[in-house]
Parts: C-alpha cells; structure tokens; sequence
C-alpha cells in the first residue's frame, strides 16, 4: 500500500453582509467570510491538503476564481469534486486533521455537524475526519477578528491492486 500526506492552508477576510460557512455548515455570526465562493476557509484547506496529497496542483488550478461559474458556489461541491479527483487517480482518503483558528465565534459546538456533513460529502466514516477550533489569544488578525484561517493534513492510501498511475 502507498500512502502519502498532504497540507492545506487557507485565509478569509470577516465582513459584515455574509454568511459565515465553515466545514460545509452555515455558522449563526455577524459577520462571514469575503470570497468568490462560499468562502468556506475549511472546505478550501482541506481541498489544498487532499490536492497537494496526491501531486495535482491546488484549488485555484483546478476551480480559478475567474471563472464566473464559481461565484458564490456551495464549497462542498469543490470538495466533492476534489475527492473524485482523488479517487480518479486511485487513492482512497486515510484521514483528515484540521484547526480552525478563529476568535469568534465559539466553534465547538458545530464541529459534529460539521464532522457530519463533511463526512457526508467525501462519503467516509465520521471518525476519519478530526476538527478542532482554537483562538490565537487575540494576536494577530485573527485575533482581531480580521479574518479566519484554517490548516488541514491528510493522509491518502493506494492499495496496489488499484488501476491508476503509479
Ligand atoms: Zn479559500
């Protein structure tokens, strides 16, 4: 069996007038994420981590934030497309960890709605996908509540019996 990591980075800047979408679940806050899409800063670290896990370029190759039929897209289409590319190229999803920092609001309660729905959407056990939320103690622009970021590692398995270029 071949498995192989991949890391995920994402920022968004908080403004007034947007939903805040995070993990594919609409967050009751008063302020959201600024974006072409959704922007939904988890969906889009953890597509940047399963990309880069298996060598095919990251998010704004493959869903280019000039194209006008991403506006506002639902990020969880991105990040069941991006699985299909993953699968497409043999590889079945090990595991997903992510952070995501943010100030406000209190993240904890959503994160098994969260967990769930992107479960849902990659279609694998809950238990494969660990979130966590943590504050940066109101340093920095997250701490201002400028913005959200989030980081996600995964790890992507090929058994050798699979077809797809190795
Ligand atoms: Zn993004």
């Amino acid at each position: 069996m071949k498995i192989r990591v991949g890391f995920g980075f994402d920022v968004h800047a908080l403004v007034t007038g947007r939903d805040l979408w995070l993990g594919g679940v609409k967050i009751p806050h008063t302020l959201g994420l600024q974006g072409h899409s959704d922007a939904d800063v988890l969906i889009h670290a953890i597509c940047d981590a399963l990309l880069g896990a298996a060598n095919l370029r990251d998010i704004g190759y493959h869903f280019p934030d000039t194209a006008g039929k991403y506006k506002n897209i639902d990020s969880k289409i991105l990040l069941a497309r991006t699985m299909q590319l993953i699968r497409e190229a043999g590889y079945e999803l090990g595991n997903i960890d992510a952070t995501i920092v943010a100030e406000q609001p209190k993240l904890n309660p959503h994160i098994p709605t969260m967990q769930a729905t992107l479960a849902t959407v990659l279609q694998v056990p809950t238990n494969d996908i660990s979130l966590k939320a943590t504050t940066t103690e109101h340093l920095g622009f997250t701490g201002r509540q400028e913005g959200i970021s989030a980081y996600a590692t995964v790890l992507i398995q090929k058994n050798s019996e699979l077809p797809g270029p190795f």
